[in-house]
Order: C-alpha cells, then sequence, then structure tokens
C-alpha cells in the first residue's frame, strides 16, 4: 500500500514501540514491521517495531487494509468488474466498476455498459451516451478473488464505433483471411517515466537540478542509478497474476525511466495487453503517489526519449527464407513512412532527432543490429535467415491498436507500384 516506497526523509516516519505479550494479537496487523530480537532470539514477551507510514497513521492504514482485502467469495457469488476504456485524448484511461452476478471468463458473459461522454471529450452534453463493449477480460491484481478488468471499446448508441475507438478498425484488419493466415506476432517495449508528484521532475531527480550524465542508469542498481523499481516490479507481478502476456522489464537509460515487454502477442491481443498493462501501472503509480508519464521526450536535452519500440513477425518471416519476406516488409515500410511517423505517437518529432538511439523522423533507414535505424534486424535474424523485424518509431504514447494494425495492413495487404518499389529497393539496397 503506501509503504510501497520511502521517497525521502520527509515522507518517512521511525516509530519505536515496545510491546508487552501482545505479539500474537497483533503481529498480522502489522504489516510493514520489522522485529527486533531479544537476546534469546524470541520475539514473544517484549519486540521493537520500527514502523513505515506514509500519509496515515497506521491504525488506519490497518482498517483500510483488511477492508480492502477482505474475501467475500464464502459469502456471494457477485463479483466486481472493472471496465476499462480510453478517453478523449486518445491516451487517457477511465474506468468504473459495476457488480456482476457470477464470476465470467469471457467477454461475451458480460452486459455492454455505458458512460458520461461529454464528461471525457467523447459526446455533446445533449446526447451524451457513450456505449461500453467488453472485449477482454484480465484478473485484477487489486481486488483479487474472482474480480476482473474488462477492457471495453466505445460506440455511439446506434451501434457506431466513436472516432477514438482505434480497436475497431484494428479489429477488422486482424480479421482480414490474408493477415490472420499469417499469425501477425507483435514483442511491444513500452517505456515510462515516473514523475515527482508536484514539481513534476523525473523520481530520484533532484528537484530544479540534474542527475549525473547518463550512462551509469541503464539495467543499473543501487540507490543513486535506480529509481522507481518498487513500482516496476509490482507492476511486473500484477501483470502475471491479471494474465498479460508481460515478458520482461529493466530500468532505461534516463534516471527515473522503466521499459516492460508484451508479447510475443498475436493479433489484436496485443494492444488489449498493453492497455491492460498501462492500466495496471496508472493504478500503482497512484497508490504510490508518484506520476506516471508516456511523453516521448519527457526532459529536453542530452536524455534518452522514451519509446515504444514494436517486434513484429508473420508465419512467413518466422519460417525457412524468412528473411526475405523481411526484407520486402521493410521495402513497403520505407514507401509508408509518413503514414506511420503520423500514426505514431503525438510529440514524436521531439523524440526522433536522430540522437539517443533514434533515427531521425524524416528519413526512412534499416539495419542490422543498428539502433540508429528506423527499423533494425536483430542479427540473430540474419543469421538464420529469418526471424522478425523491430520498428524502433513508435512513441511511448502510441496507441498498440494504430500501431499492430497498420504494421499488418503495410506489410500485409497494401502493394506498391512496381515503379516505386525499384526505386526504394535501390535506395535501401534491398534487393528482394
Ligand atoms: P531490445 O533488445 O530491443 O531491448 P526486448 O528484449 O526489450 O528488445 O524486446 C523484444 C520483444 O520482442 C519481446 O517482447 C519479445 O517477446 C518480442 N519477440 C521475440 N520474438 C519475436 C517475434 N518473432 N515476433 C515478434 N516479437 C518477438
Ligand atoms: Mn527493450
Ligand atoms: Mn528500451
Ligand atoms: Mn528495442
Amino acid at each position: 500500500m503506501a509503504q510501497i516506497l520511502a521517497l525521502s526523509g520527509q515522507l518517512q516516519m521511525n516509530i519505536t514501540i515496545t510491546l508487552t505479550n501482545a505479539i500474537p494479537k497483533s503481529a498480522n496487523m502489522w504489516s510493514s514491521v520489522f522485529f527486533k530480537k531479544n537476546d534469546k532470539g524470541s520475539a514473544k514477551t517484549c519486540a521493537k517495531f520500527r514502523v513505515f507510514a506514509l500519509k496515515y497513521d497506521n491504525s488506519t492504514i490497518n482498517r483500510l487494509e483488511k477492508l480492502l482485502n477482505l474475501d467475500i467469495t464464502p459469502y456471494t457469488d457477485k463479483i466486481i468488474a472493472e471496465y476499462i476504456w480510453i478517453g478523449g485524448s486518445g491516451i487517457d484511461l477511465r474506468s468504473k466498476s459495476r457488480t456482476i452476478s457470477r464470476p465470467v471468463e469471457h467477454p461475451s458473459e458480460l452486459p455492454k455498459w455505458n458512460y458520461d461522454g461529454s464528461s471525457t471529450g467523447q459526446a455533446p452534453g445533449e446526447d451524451s451516451e457513450v456505449f461500453l463493449y467488453p472485449q477482454a477480460v484480465f484478473k485484477d491484481p487489486f481486488r483479487g478473488g474472482n474480480n476482473i478488468l474488462v477492457i471495453c471499446d466505445a460506440y455511439t448508441p446506434a451501434g457506431e464505433p466513436i472516432p477514438t475507438n482505434k480497436r475497431y478498425r484494428a479489429a477488422e484488419i486482424f480479421s482480414n483471411p490474408k493477415v490472420f493466415a499469417e499469425v501477425p506476432w507483435y514483442g511491444i517495449e513500452q517505456e515510462y517515466t515516473l514523475l515527482q508528484p508536484n514539481v513534476k521532475w523525473p523520481l530520484g531527480w533532484p528537484v530544479g537540478a540534474y542527475p549525473g550524465p547518463q550512462g551509469p542508469y541503464y539495467c543499473g542498481v543501487g540507490a543513486d542509478k535506480s529509481f522507481g523499481r518498487d513500482i516496476s516490479d509490482a507492476h511486473y507481478k500484477a501483470c502475471l497474476y491479471a494474465g498479460i502476456n508481460i515478458s520482461g522489464t529493466n530500468g532505461e537509460v534516463l534516471p527515473g525511466q522503466w521499459e516492460f515487454q508484451v508479447g510475443p502477442s498475436v493479433g489484436i491481443a496485443a494492444g488489449d495487453h498493453i492497455w491492460c498493462a498501462r492500466y495496471i501501472l496508472e493504478r500503482i503509480t497512484e497508490q504510490a503517489g508518484v506520476v506516471l508519464t508516456l511523453d516521448p521526450k519527457p526532459i529536453e536535452g542530452d536524455w534518452n526519449g522514451a519509446g515504444c519500440h514494436t517486434n513484429f513477425s508473420t508465419k512467413s518471416m518466422r519460417e525457412d527464407g524468412g528473411f526475405e519476406v523481411i526484407k520486402k516488409a521493410i521495402l513497403n515500410l520505407s514507401l509508408r513512412h509518413k503514414d506511420h511517423i503520423s500514426a505514431y505517437g503525438e510529440g514524436n518529432e521531439r523524440r526522433l532527432t536522430g540522437k539517443h538511439e533514434t533515427a531521425s523522423i524524416g528519413t526512412f533507414s534499416w539495419g542490422v543490429a543498428n539502433r540508429g535505424c528506423s527499423i533494425r534486424v536483430g542479427r540473430e535474424t540474419e543469421k538464420q535467415g529469418k526471424g522478425y523485424l523491430e520498428d524502433r518509431r513508435p512513441a511511448s504514447n502510441m496507441d498498440p491498436y494504430i500501431v499492430t494494425s497498420l504494421l499488418a495492413e503495410s506489410t500485409l495487404l497494401w502493394e506498391p507500384s512496381p515503379e516505386a518499389e525499384a526505386v526504394a529497393a535501390q535506395k535501401l539496397a534491398l534487393n528482394v
């Protein structure tokens, strides 16, 4: 709970309490205590507790925790479903809860619902109802039990997808027989930056000043190199519990920045899983009193931005001879560079400068093992002659429904003219 982080000395209270003969009754109520054993190694008769408390006094935390952890399953079949949707900015997440009469496993078992779209910038006040259609179900790591998180998309009362419903179009592309047959896999590397509340300056940075230059922080350990590990770790476990296909995490180059990876996931599931993982991250940072930002360049200057590299492969790319298919895909992507850039996140021009492991926004490039390219192919893929490509252009605030479906569309459904293809092949040294 509130004890996850001891951000600074100011927020941390050290209380030493001596209890006599009181351990059995109260031990399970003190969630964050350290027993100081007496000389005989026994904590039964006398113990000193060092208690870390943020915001509340401990009796309040204990009483709230007891209620939050209540197991309701012996008393009712009912569960709580948290309906989650994307708000009017296209990047903000919203959610509200409702009671469902019994445990469910599939979104089709859940009712549609609605919300006030005029409060999220998604409908006019005089006709404000927007409808939520349940699309994916995850276990709720916050409420536990049979309670669930439900990823929804949004429709008008007439059943039309609203403009911010990017899932609808993506699902159409993924159900195209040509795309479906190629079983597109996505591995998405979501980078994010943690900020101190109020000052909105990265976690671990001195307020109004800068830390030492980048270098020691990437995958770093130690109090002067790693800031926010508890959040990253809590998120990792919560995602695994929820059923999200999370594949790893790491500390990033910019201090206070982290990454988690989701995948490989097939088709529309990649977007559902990333959105749910983002939701869980917002909830965890909310609990910790830390602000999450997906801004692609949170700090101007000689500091890395935040991206959302999207690793992509099709069945043909993963089979023998796949490198040729990958090259053809890169060729198509080069010819649609502008369309992709315009769909890869707001403010990405501040990040794609050609520095800090990025390729500049105006030029398309590809290379094997080159992190300064738009598209990177791994050494292993080159060696095996099959595998996947990494699109390094998407910003951390991209919409995974748009990026994943656009990659499928540009490489599996779209065809350039033979003339354009010949010119591009020569320019990029892609002889396919
Ligand atoms: P990087 O070396 O760029 O930091 P990461 O290890 O962070 O790469 O992420 C690579 C991602 O690519 C992982 O999520 C992984 O599951 C995914 N991936 C692996 N193989 C494939 C594949 N064939 N197709 C699509 N994604 C893949
Ligand atoms: Mn990575
Ligand atoms: Mn990274
Ligand atoms: Mn990467």
